[in-house]
């Protein structure tokens, strides 16, 4: 039997992050860099879930994963697990104290180094790690321009609600299959709306409840899991949450959300 397909599968080797940028896709600007993610039940999921799909790109991602000090525990399960090319993303404030591991990962020709500088002084310690297998993107410079995916008001979060979930789909920054406790999830916003939820003091608010679908346990059968796969790339109604006329400003501001430490 074929595989089901996925263009891209995101890994959270860790939610939290050590920057903040205003409209981090992944909600990571809400969640403290001392955040949790089960790093033994991540390896698990990944045993289990990555030899039933064809994935064009595994993305080892966060938050900042290198604030997991088991992340190339998970960035080896992901090879062992699949064929699949490898990348591991970081903004790169922590590479220097990981750059021996790193750089013998880097030796396996599907594993790739993605370093997304959002701060002038990453660049300093991008030349230093000077590796070939580098890829730099620079959102430091005020010419990237990001959006709110959902609209934020005085601390809270709420859906857009533009009623047109195409279009929202369309200008969607982040499309992509999250892997993250024990589940597979539509994009970031499905994965981590109850944490951001949490963060913002609105687990009850009523004007969310219809976006708190649960992702598909990577415990569920063939025929669920490609119906999942073979949606990845179809809008679902829960694009309402996001917005389908983006307000852009620059990706190079640090936001001063205050920050909570989410524990799985
Ligand atoms: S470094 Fe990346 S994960 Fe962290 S807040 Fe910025 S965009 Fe989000
Ligand atoms: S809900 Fe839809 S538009 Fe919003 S982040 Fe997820 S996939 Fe993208």
């Amino acid at each position: 039997m074929m595989k089901p397909k996925l263009k891209i599968l995101d890994v959270s080797a860790s939610i939290g992050c050590n920057l903040s940028c205003k409209g981090c896709n992944h909600f990571s600007n809400y969640f403290a860099a001392g955040s949790k993610i089960s790093t033994d039940a991540l390896l698990d999921d990944l045993n289990k879930i990555l030899p039933r799909i064809d994935i064009g790109r595994i993305s080892v991602i966060g938050g900042e994963p290198l604030l997991n000090p088991r992340c190339e525990e998970i960035l080896n399960a992901c090879r062992s697990s699949s064929d699949s090319i490898v990348y591991l993303y970081t903004n790169g404030l922590l590479l220097l104290q990981n750059e021996k591991w790193i750089k013998r990962a880097l030796e396996d020709p599907k594993i790739f180094l993605r370093i997304s500088v959002h701060i002038p002084e990453v660049i300093d310690i991008v030349k230093k790690f000077n590796h070939p297998k580098v890829i730099v993107s620079e959102h430091h410079d005020n010419v990237d321009q990001w959006f709110y995916s959902i609209k934020q008001k005085d601390g809270k979060v709420y859906p857009y609600d533009h009623k047109n979930p195409k279009k929202s789909f369309y200008y969607c920054s982040c499309p992509n299959t999250q892997l993250y406790n024990g589940r597979l999830w539509k994009c970031p916003n499905s994965a981590f709306l109850n944490e951001l939820l949490y963060v913002t003091d609105q687990e009850n608010d009523l004007v969310w409840s219809e976006y708190k679908k649960q992702g598909l346990s990577v415990d569920c059968s063939d025929d669920q899991l490609k119906t999942f796969c073979d949606n990845s790339t179809n809008h679902e109604s829960i694009c309402n949450m996001c917005t389908s006329k983006p307000l852009k400003f620059s990706a190079a501001v640090q936001s001063k959300i205050k920050k909570k430490v989410i524990h799985v």
